[in-house]
This record gives C-alpha cells, sequence and structure tokens, in this order.
C-alpha cells in the first residue's frame, strides 16, 4: 500500500461505501449487533485506508473507546450537558462529548488532527 493523497474520486468511492456500511449497520442493529459492530469496522478501516474522516453524520454513532455501534435506545444514552451533547456508550462506559455550538475553526482542526 502505498502512502499520500487518493484521487477524489476514490475519495468519494470510500465515502459512499462508509455511508452504506453504517446505513446496514443501523438496519441491522436489533436483530444482528455483532454485524453493525463489524460494519463499524470495516467503514474503519476504509477510512484509514483512504486517510479520509469518516462522515460527519456517522462519527458519532459509534463509540470512540470501543468501536461499536450505537443505537440511542438501545446501547447509548444522549444527553445534553453544558452546551455539548454527551453520547454514553452502554457496552463499556465511555462517554463522548460533542460541543453542540461547533465553530468552523475548531470543526476543520479537529478534521486533520487525528493523523
Ligand atoms: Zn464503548
Amino acid at each position: 500500500m502505498s502512502r499520500g493523497k487518493r484521487p477524489s474520486w476514490m475519495i468519494e468511492i470510500a465515502i459512499e461505501r462508509m455511508n452504506i456500511l453504517f446505513e446496514n449497520a443501523e438496519k441491522q442493529f436489533i436483530k444482528h449487533p455483532e454485524r453493525s459492530n463489524r460494519y463499524v469496522e470495516l467503514a474503519q478501516k476504509l477510512s484509514m485506508k483512504y486517510n479520509t474522516s469518516i462522515p460527519e453524520q456517522w462519527s458519532r454513532r459509534f463509540c470512540k473507546n470501543c468501536n461499536c455501534f450505537l443505537y440511542p435506545g438501545h446501547n447509548s444514552s444522549v444527553r445534553l450537558f453544558n452546551e455539548s451533547v454527551n453520547i454514553l456508550c452502554e457496552e463499556c462506559g465511555h462517554i463522548m462529548k460533542i460541543p453542540y455550538r461547533r465553530e468552523k475553526k475548531n470543526k476543520r482542526r479537529a478534521k486533520y488532527e487525528s493523523k
């Protein structure tokens, strides 16, 4: 595997595939939670391989600590606290804090920080 930037069409395909994986994870969660976790794993591999971040609407749908798919009301709970969204993973007890009011500057930073 060579390092470096990927062409944008490749990244678009990777994002498309991540979207599909997470959509499937959501659909299958109730009956097959273990499959959902597998989809999260695959999406993370894509994200690493193509050096692109997981689509924002899904990045809060899995636990950053134990990597399991989070389904609010089933294995996670969402609370608003001090202007941030706290997402509790009931699988491992990890709490993710997402600022409620995000500044663009911070957002851009977070995107490139995880290298
Ligand atoms: Zn967890």
